[in-house]
C-alpha cells in the first residue's frame, strides 16, 4: 500500500488532513508543518481551487471528518479556546496547564470502522488485526491539540498544572451507542449479566481480532458515515494544581495547640498553629482554605515551645489558583505571622510535591533536641550533676503515658536517649536545666519524672530522687528540609 493510495482512499472517506497523517503514523513535530510531512511521505498536496485563497485547508467541506468528527479542525480549536476563556480561566495564575478530554464513545467506534475499511481496501497483510493502523486519538490529542491550545492560551504544558476537564458530545452519539449496545449483545453474548460498556472494554475488545467486520457492519457502517454537525462542548471544568508550601515554624507560646483543639464540640483554645499559618498563607493560593492540609515533622504539646531553627511544616493546597510565591510575598506572610506573637515562621517557599516524602518518612529515625527546666525537692549536689552528664547513648523502656492513653494504645516502647547534659539554673539551686537528645517519639516529661516507674530508667531513677518538670522546649529537629531561603534579603 503506497502512502498516496492510502491518502486518496482516506480523502474519499472524508477523513481530514490531520487524521490522514495519523494513518500515516506521523509522530511528534510532524504535525506542526503538515505540508512538509506530506511531501516527505511522497504524498501530493491537495489541489487548490483558488491560488489566492489564504487558508486552503479551511475551504468549506460539507461534512466534518468522519474519524475525528472535527476534533482536529481549526473551527473546533477556536471554539475550544473561546470556551476555556469564558470560564474562570483568567483567575488561575499558573504557568502550566493540561487538557483532560472526555471524548464521545462514537469516536472509538469510528476508529474501528475505519480499521475494517482499510483492511477491506488494502488486505489484512497490509493492515493487521492486532496493531491499529492509526496513531490513537488520545495520543494525537497530546501531539496536536495540546501544543496549539497551550500556545494560544500562553501556558506551558505541564501534567501537574491547571487541569482543564473538557466533556465533548456529538449528536450522532445517542444513536451510535444504542447500536453499539445491540452489537455488543451479539458479539459478546453473556447470559443474564448486564455488561457495562466502558471505554476500557472498547479498547480491549473492539479490535478486528475479537470482532468480525461482517457482524460490526450489521449495526454500524464501514467506513464510518460522514457527519454534518461538529463536536459540542458539553462542559469545561477547571481544577487548579495541588501546590505544596513548606517552611519552618517556631512556637513561642505555652498556650497554643498544634491543630484546632475541640473537646465535646467546644473549643478549648481559641487558636492553633495550623489556623494561624493557613490564615496568612492559604488565601494567597486558595479560595477554599478549609480544604488545605497542614502537616509537620512531629508536633509539640500545648505547653511546649519549639525554638531553635523551628519545626518543618508543609501545607498541601488542592485546586490552587496560583502556583508561585515571590520572596516578597513570602516575606510579607512571614511578617504577618510573626505579628501573632505566638508563632513565627521562616524559609517559606513552594516545594515540588515529591519532596513531601521528607516530612512523611523516617519519623522514627530522627533525633529531637530538648531543653527541660526541672525542679528538685532539695538543692542540686555535685553528685547529681555528675550523674546527669551522659555522653553515651542508652536505651529506655517507656509505657504509653497515662495522659495519652485515651488516644494511644498501651504499649511498652524502647527508645534511645543519645545524650543528657545538665546545669544548675543561676540564682536557684533547686532548678536544673537539662539538655536531652532523644529518638523521635520519646515522651520527655515522663523521661524526666519516670511516671511511677512506667519509664525506666528515667532522670529521676538515675539520680535516685524525685524530679519534676516545669517547662519544656524543643530546641532542634533533625530534618534539613526545606532548604534555607532568606525571603527578607531576596525580595524580587
Ligand atoms: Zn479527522
Amino acid at each position: 500500500m503506497k502512502n498516496q493510495e492510502l491518502v486518496d482512499y482516506l480523502e474519499s472517506c472524508n477523513v481530514c488532513r490531520v487524521c490522514q497523517l495519523r494513518y500515516l503514523k506521523a509522530r511528534g513535530n510532524e504535525y506542526k508543518n503538515m505540508d512538509k510531512t506530506f511531501q516527505r511521505l511522497d504524498v501530493k498536496l491537495p489541489e487548490q481551487s483558488d491560488e489566492t485563497e489564504e487558508q486552503p485547508l479551511k475551504k468549506p467541506r460539507l461534512a466534518n471528518c468522519s474519524t475525528c468528527l472535527g476534533l482536529f479542525s481549526e473551527d473546533f480549536q477556536n471554539q475550544l479556546i473561546a470556551g476555556i476563556l469564558e470560564t474562570d480561566f483568567g483567575k488561575y495564575d499558573c504557568a502550566g496547564m493540561v487538557l483532560a478530554l472526555s471524548l464521545p464513545i462514537s469516536l472509538q467506534m469510528r476508529q474501528l470502522s475505519m480499521w475494517f475499511a482499510l483492511q477491506r481496501k488494502f488486505g489484512r497483510t497490509a493492515v493487521s488485526d492486532h496493531n491499529a493502523p492509526d496513531v490513537p486519538l488520545k495520543e494525537a490529542v497530546k501531539l496536536i491539540l495540546h501544543p496549539i491550545v497551550c500556545g494560544k492560551l500562553g501556558k506551558e504544558h505541564d501534567a501537574n498544572g491547571l487541569m482543564i476537564n473538557i466533556d465533548l458530545r456529538h449528536s450522532v452519539e445517542t444513536d451510535e451507542v444504542a447500536k453499539l449496545v445491540e452489537l455488543n449483545k451479539s458479539a459478546f453474548p453473556c447470559k443474564g449479566k448486564r455488561i457495562e460498556i466502558s471505554r476500557g472494554l472498547l479498547e480491549k475488545q473492539y479490535q478486528p481480532c475479537h470482532i468480525k467486520a461482517e457482524l460490526f457492519e450489521k449495526y454500524l457502517p464501514i467506513p464510518p458515515a460522514p457527519v454534518d454537525e461538529s463536536l459540542q462542548l458539553q462542559s469545561i471544568k477547571l481544577e487548579g494544581p495541588l501546590v505544596c508550601v513548606a517552611g519552618r515554624y517556631r512556637k513561642l507560646s505555652r498556650e497554643l495547640s498544634h491543630t484546632p483543639w475541640v473537646l465535646h464540640g467546644k473549643r478549648i483554645m481559641e487558636d492553633s498553629i495550623e489556623e494561624i499559618i493557613v490564615r496568612h498563607v492559604g488565601l494567597h493560593f486558595s479560595e477554599t482554605p478549609e480544604k488545605i492540609t497542614f502537616m509537620s515533622s512531629g508536633r509539640e504539646d500545648v505547653d511546649v515551645r519549639c525554638l531553635g531553627k523551628g519545626r518543618p511544616f508543609v501545607l498541601e493546597i488542592p485546586n490552587a489558583k496560583c502556583s508561585s510565591l515571590s520572596n516578597q510575598q513570602a516575606f510579607g506572610m512571614e511578617q504577618a505571622i510573626d505579628r501573632s506573637g505566638t508563632v513565627s515562621i521562616h524559609n517559606l517557599q513552594v516545594v515540588p510535591r515529591e519532596e513531601l516524602v521528607h516530612i512523611k518518612a523516617g519519623e522514627e529515625q530522627k533525633r529531637k533536641y530538648y531543653r527541660a527546666l526541672c525542679v528538685l525537692d532539695e538543692p542540686v549536689t555535685l553528685d547529681i550533676l555528675q550523674k546527669l552528664q551522659i555522653a553515651e547513648s542508652f536505651d529506655i523502656h517507656q509505657k504509653t503515658p497515662i495522659r495519652v492513653l485515651h488516644r494511644r494504645p498501651l504499649h511498652t516502647r524502647p527508645r534511645t536517649i543519645y545524650s543528657v547534659k545538665a546545669r544548675v539554673q543561676r540564682g536557684n539551686h533547686r532548678l536544673l536545666i537539662i539538655d536531652i537528645v532523644s529518638q523521635a517519639g520519646t515522651y520527655i516529661k515522663e523521661l524526666v519524672h519516670g511516671e511511677f516507674g512506667r519509664t525506666t530508667p528515667s532522670i529521676s531513677s538515675i539520680i535516685g530522687k524525685p524530679v519534676d518538670i516545669q517547662a519544656l522546649d524543643v530546641v532542634g529537629i533533625d530534618l534539613d528540609w526545606p532548604a534555607d531561603v532568606n525571603n527578607a534579603a531576596n525580595e524580587t
